[in-house]
């Protein structure tokens, strides 16, 4: 792996303007490896754009660089180099695909078993907690001096991807990571209070409604609801104003897996799975085109009709596939 961080080095020093690229719906994570990554790369001397093809979730205008992330419509200078970070297939990085069609040298940076290898050179590693995590290794060995905003920024993909420490991909490098970040001056109480404790009274009254459609198949073990868009507009918000019912639907004691979908516009939903211990959420997520990690995954779902027709599809597969692992 050192030989992978090596020639992605080896690629930033050839180029001097350099476009550091996350993906659409950006979580914590996104946010965290772009701005950090454009910091360390400006530190070391690049001309830097961070760039997400998507509306930046209101609670992270808080953290500094913030304003600086370009979406596609902004004049984006053409790049010598593209950084593609935390997104696992081209897809997901909104319009800015296409530039990679126009065969701008590219490098990936990611953490997803579902990773695609789409760039020119992709260092894809899902032993990592996070993008963020490998931003800070990939840093660290270019001799990037870290002041306390690069610490700050670094820190929150470490601490949003494993849910404040509490996910199974939590080892003792990611303990270390967060305090060498903290040492340098991240504030750990900021970054929670900035991302947990900013909800709006509307998210809680919306909770209501997703708390009224949830179903239990599988003996328990699967649980599910969603949210349509009316429920949304009822209290004007948006799917991105509500992130994160899906990990309380797998906080049921019994339940293996989660899924809930929410629907962005008429025809269109987010389908976000979870698993607790021995299911592959992420085998169901790429067959319907998706992606992510084993026990966190995603796809989009565009429908004709209504949205629990089109999860129909879906919630059998998974009461299936929960059934037959039941027999054996
Ligand atoms: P979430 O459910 O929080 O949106 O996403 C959980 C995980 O699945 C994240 O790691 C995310 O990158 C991945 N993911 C979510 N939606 C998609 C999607 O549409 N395509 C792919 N490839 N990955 C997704
Ligand atoms: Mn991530």
């Amino acid at each position: 792996m050192i030989r992978k961080i090596t020639s992605i080095v080896s690629c930033i020093q050839k180029a001097n303007d350099i476009l550091v690229v996350g993906h659409i719906m950006p979580d914590g994570d996104c946010i965290s490896s772009v701005v950090s990554l454009s910091m360390g790369l400006e530190k070391f001397g690049k001309r830097v754009t961070p760039a997400i093809d998507w509306k930046i979730p209101a609670n992270f205008t808080v953290f500094p660089w913030i304003d600086r992330i370009k979406d596609f419509s902004n004049d984006v200078v053409e790049p010598n180099l593209i950084i593609i970070v935390d997104a696992s297939s081209p897809d997901r990085i909104g319009r800015f695909e296409q530039l990679l069609r126009k065969g701008i040298p590219s490098v990936v940076i990611d953490h997803h078993a579902t990773n695609t290898f789409f760039a020119d050179d992709c260092w894809v590693d899902p032993s990592y907690s996070s993008a963020a995590q490998m931003v800070l290794d990939l840093l660290k060995l270019m001799d990037v001096e870290y002041d306390a905003d690069l610490a700050l920024m670094n820190y929150i993909g470490i601490a949003t991807d494993t849910s404040f420490f509490r996910y199974s991909n939590v080892d003792s490098s990611v303990f270390e990571a967060a305090a060498e970040l903290v040492r340098l001056g991240a504030d750990p109480t900021f970054v929670a209070t900035s991302i947990l404790e900013t909800r709006k009274i509307e998210e809680l009254f919306l909770e209501r409604d997703a708390i009224d459609n949830i179903k239990v198949l599988s003996n328990g073990r699967f649980a599910y609801s969603y949210l349509e868009l009316e429920d949304f507009e009822k209290y004007s918000l948006t799917e991105d104003d509500f992130v994160g019912f899906v990990g309380d639907l797998r906080s049921i004691k019994s339940v293996e897996v989660a899924l809930f979908a929410s629907e962005a516009s008429k025809g269109e939903a987010h389908v976000s799975l979870r698993s607790k211990s021995y299911f592959d959420v992420s085998k169901i997520a790429v067959a319907f085109g998706g992606g992510g990690h084993q026990k966190a995954s995603g796809f989009t779902l565009r429908y004709d009709d209504n949205l629990e027709d089109a999860l129909a599809e879906t919630i059998e597969m998974i009461d299936s596939q929960l059934q037959q692992k039941e027999k054996h």
